[in-house]
């Protein structure tokens, strides 16, 4: 049976990175499935759809086919044979990804790939159901959160190291208005499972987090 990872939370506490790098220490497949929604967001950003036209977007979802391959390591999302890596992270496509997450079509597709793809392999798998809904079995669940503050100001040097212009009080906004939309959706909401535990990145570096997760993970590996 393989051993699956769950890490849920909010934008901006560190899962990506965090997921990334305990994947390349155990040897295990890291699944963004953020990237999964983007990817799906880009498709009706470029068919112009609204994200309100649920009708619309139920019809593109039949359009839509996404697989996962893995290149040196790295997760790429192929949607309908392109490679679409370098389009997933602009704020556009976040904001399209958040807002379109919320619909049942566009869920059940990607929560079926997700469990596939974890039945088959070692996953440390990152989004917001993960350890409630797409793999309620998973030996390890984490919920690695960071307060608002410490969330934007990271999204904030992030964006001034790339030398792109950023505005710290839109930046909050926008984070909280995701957390908003994320938590409060009827399907799937972003939510801390019962059974995981629940990890705070606010004061923690991203060496201090990992220590934390590495424990957790020990610990389970040993209770097999
Ligand atoms: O994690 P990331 O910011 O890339 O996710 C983009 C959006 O996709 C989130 O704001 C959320 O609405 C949606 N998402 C989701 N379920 C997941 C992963 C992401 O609804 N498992």
């Amino acid at each position: 049976m393989s051993f699956n990872i769950a890490i849920d939370g909010p934008s901006g506490a560190g899962k990506s990175t965090i997921a990334k790098r305990l994947a390349n220490e155990l040897s295990f497949v890291y699944v963004d499935t953020g990237a999964m929604y983007r990817a799906m967001a880009l498709y009706f950003l470029r068919k112009q759809i609204a994200p309100q036209d649920e009708t619309a977007i139920a019809a593109a979802c039949d359009q839509i086919d996404i697989t996962i391959a893995y290149e040196d390591g790295v997760q790429c999302v192929i949607l309908n044979g392109e490679n679409v890596n370098a389009y997933l992270r602009a704020e556009e496509v976040g904001n399209m990804a958040s807002s379109t997450s919320i619909y049942p079509c566009v869920r059940t597709k990607l929560t079926a790939l997700q469990q596939k793809l974890a039945k088959t392999s070692d996953v440390i798998m990152d989004g917001r159901d993960i350890g409630t809904c797409v793999l309620p079995k998973a030996q390890v669940k984490i919920y690695l959160t960071a307060d608002v503050a410490a969330r934007a100001k990271r999204r904030y040097d992030e964006l001034i190291k790339k030398g792109v212009e950023a505005d710290y009080a839109q930046i909050e906004a926008d984070i909280r208005k995701r957390d908003d939309r994320d938590m409060h959706r009827e399907i799937s909401p972003l939510r801390q499972a019962e059974d995981a535990i629940l990890v705070d990145s606010s004061r923690l570096s991203i060496e201090e987090v990992l220590a934390v997760l590495r424990d957790i993970y020990k610990k389970a590996e040993g209770n097999k």
